[in-house]
C-alpha cells in the first residue's frame, strides 16, 4: 500500500516569516495525521525557519531545486549537503519551470537526481508534456524520454518520487481530467515496472497542475495517482490543507 504525498511547492514566494507563519498553519492542521505526508517547499531562504518551525511535526521540508556538486566555485547554486544540513528530506528536481526558464536539460536532471540520492535526499522527479507536444499526441514519448533520462544509472527506486505535471495544467486553472491525468500515471507505472520489475509498485507517483481542495477528490480516487504537487493552492492554508483532508 503506497502512502499518499501532498507537496507544496511555493515557488520563489514568501518572506522568512510568511513561510514560517504558513507553515506553522499547516502544522496545526495536520496533527495526528499518520496514513500519508505532508511536504512542503519553501524559498531557499526560508528552508532552515521553516525546517525548525515544522520540528516534531507530520510535515517534511523540501527545496525547490540543488545543484549537483558539493561544493566550489558555483557562484548562486546550492549543494545537496547544503539542504540536508537546513533539514530537507526531500528536493523537487525538474520542475518544468526550471527547465523552461533555466534550460534544464534531461542530463542536468539525471545529474541532481544522481547526486541527491548519493546524499540522502529523495527527489520529486517532475515531468510532463506542453500542450503543444500532448497536441501532436507524443505525450507518452516525451514522458518516456523524461523518465528513462531521469534514472539512468538509479539501481533502486525506493527513495525516488515521480510527479506528473503537464505543463499546459501548471498555473493555468486548466486541471487534467482524471482520465487524462491516470492516463499517463499508468503509462509511468508500467514504463517503471519495465525498468525496476516489482519495485515499481511502492513508487508514488503525484499528479500536479491546477490542483485545488474541490478538484484533487477525482484525481485521487485514480489507482496510479498517489497524491499531489501543489503550487498555487499550497500557499493558504485553507486550501493546502483542505487538499490534504481530502486525502484516503
Ligand atoms: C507546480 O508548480 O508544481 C504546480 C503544480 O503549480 P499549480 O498547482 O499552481 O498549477
Amino acid at each position: 500500500m503506497r502512502k499518499w504525498i501532498v507537496a507544496g511547492n511555493w515557488k520563489m514566494h514568501n518572506t522568512i516569516s510568511e513561510s514560517v507563519a504558513l507553515a506553522y498553519a499547516i502544522k496545526e492542521g495536520t496533527t495526528g495525521l499518520k496514513n500519508g505526508e505532508v511536504v512542503v517547499a519553501p524559498p531557499f531562504t526560508a528552508l532552515h525557519s521553516v525546517g525548525e518551525a515544522i520540528k516534531g511535526s507530520a510535515v517534511a521540508l523540501a527545496a525547490q531545486n540543488m545543484y549537483y556538486e558539493d561544493k566550489g566555485a558555483f557562484t548562486g547554486e546550492v549543494s545537496p549537503s547544503m539542504l540536508t544540513d537546513a533539514g530537507c528530506k526531500y528536493v523537487i528536481i525538474g520542475h518544468s519551470e526550471r527547465r523552461k526558464y533555466f534550460n534544464e536539460s534531461d542530463e542536468n536532471v539525471n545529474l541532481k537526481v544522481m547526486k541527491a540520492l548519493a546524499t540522502g535526499l529523495k527527489p520529486i522527479v517532475c515531468v510532463g508534456e506542453t500542450d503543444g507536444e500532448r497536441n501532436k499526441g507524443v505525450t507518452q514519448s516525451v514522458v518516456n524520454r523524461q523518465v528513462r533520462k531521469a534514472l539512468a544509472g538509479v539501481n533502486k527506486i525506493d527513495h525516488i518520487v515521480i510527479a506528473y505535471e503537464p505543463v499546459w495544467a501548471i498555473g493555468t486553472g486548466k486541471v487534467a481530467t482524471s482520465a487524462q491525468a491516470e492516463d499517463v500515471h499508468d503509462f509511468i507505472r508500467r514504463l517503471l515496472v519495465e525498468i525496476y520489475g516489482c519495485m515499481a509498485d511502492d513508487v508514488r507517483i503525484l499528479y500536479g497542475g491546477s490542483v485545488t481542495k474541490d478538484n484533487i477528490g477525482e484525481l485521487i480516487a485514480m489507482e496510479d495517482i498517489d497524491g499531489a504537487l501543489v503550487g498555487g493552492a499550497s500557499l493558504k492554508p485553507d486550501d493546502f490543507l483542505g487538499i490534504i483532508n481530502k486525502m484516503p
